[in-house]
């Protein structure tokens, strides 16, 4: 994730709701989309609004509040808009437009729930932004499938919760917020990785699946070529196959990862989820880069064979990544972690990550590592 700068010069991070130099409010901003500080331009009074409204330093017109769940549980770090009645505490809710579309969480009575909730709004914000700054819809118009989070679980919850995604709804055990469940769980599955971004990631892929790859035939076509034909076999006897076969070997040369190889809808999750993986991670390295954080000393190809620098964004993307992933990769291993950069990208996968850049907005920023 980039940095951002304080009005005072101080660097600010994404998680951050006060600059620890001048003490001025942090969040990020629902009107100017960025992370930023804010002055205060109207405290609470007894006659006043209830909460202190702060302005957005990109647009004047723009009157900020604190989002409620933020306020009451340090949930979330986002400034939303006071003009919508957010200033108001008897208005709907006050919560920001990321914050409404967790539908269900469970009662934060215990600290524990607390901590589990605070780390899942923490990796889903984090997604959501890197989601939106590629020019993804987050929130839908009248007609258009609804996007909304359930995060459940509890030790006395009847039945079994299972992490997924149906209709636009992308249900999530609050276990999964419990590293030492999330740990042993990768192990159990021969995952390279398993987070809370990743599994946010993953789900998203479902719904972003459904309402823009679904609905278009040009696209479903495009789809079923590269990724396979959903409804042949069907999801559950792909399960069934999946789980009866157990490992399978050589999946590299045309998969992202094992689990991808169950049916067409997880090739495609998993595919999003990698693409995503390449996104944030060169936008970080782009951003810090510029800044003059990385100084870069010459073109480094990711195939010794191929000195050119590609032209197309795309493949550019993807020649950026492979050199940024040796250099990350090393830096895990110099600290005993696992490899940041797990996936391998052959020309199938490439393709695969390619039909999903091509749902993503034309025009959000491509970074580019100069
Ligand atoms: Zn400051
Ligand atoms: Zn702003
Ligand atoms: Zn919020
Ligand atoms: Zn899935």
């Amino acid at each position: 994730m980039r940095t951002w700068n304080c009005k005072c010069g101080a660097e600010l991070f994404f998680h951050n709701t006060r600059c620890v130099a001048c003490g001025r409010e942090v969040g990020l901003c629902e009107a100017c989309r960025q992370l930023h500080s804010a002055d205060v331009i109207d405290q609470p009074s007894s006659y006043g609004p209830a909460q202190t409204i702060l302005q957005c330093p990109e647009h004047a017109d723009a009157r900020l509040v604190r989002c409620r769940l933020g306020l009451d549980h340090a949930l979330c770090n986002r400034f939303t808009l006071a003009d919508v009645g957010n200033a108001n505490p008897s208005s709907r809710s006050g919560a920001c437009t990321w914050c409404q579309l967790t539908t269900d969480m469970p009662p934060l009575s215990d600290a524990l729930t607390q901590q589990k909730v605070r780390r899942l709004e923490a990796a889903k914000r984090r997604v959501l932004y890197i989601v939106d700054q590629i020019g993804l819809p987050v929130l839908a118009m009248p007609g258009e499938l609804p996007l909304s989070f359930r995060f459940l679980g509890s030790e006395d919850a009847d039945e079994p919760i299972m992490t997924g995604h149906g209709n636009g709804v992308i249900t999530i055990n609050i276990r999964e917020a419990d590293s030492v469940h999330r740990e042993a769980t990768r192990v159990e599955f021969g995952e390279p990785h398993r987070t809370l971004v990743g599994h946010l990631r993953h789900e998203l892929g479902h719904y972003y699946w459904q309402r823009m790859v679904q609905p278009k035939p040009d696209r479903l076509t495009r789809y079923r070529e590269l990724f396979g034909d959903e409804r042949d076999p069907s999801y559950v006897d792909a399960i069934k196959a999946y789980y009866d076969r157990g490992h399978v070997g050589h999946w590299q040369s045309h998969f992202v990862s094992q689990y991808a190889t169950m049916h067409s809808w997880e090739d495609f999750a998993e595919s999003f989820n990698a693409y995503l993986d390449l996104r944030t991670v060169l936008a970080t390295a782009a951003h810090f880069i510029h800044r003059g954080s990385i100084r870069r000393r010459g073109r480094i190809s990711p195939d010794a064979s191929n000195t050119i620098t590609p032209e197309d964004p795309f493949e550019r993307m993807i020649a950026d990544y492979a050199r940024v992933g040796i250099v990350a990769n090393e830096f895990n291993r110099d600290l005993g972690l696992l490899d940041l950069v797990p996936e391998v990208f052959t020309t199938a996968v490439v393709e695969k990550l390619r039909f999903i850049h091509q749902l993503c907005n034309p025009a959000a920023a491509t970074p580019v590592l100069g």
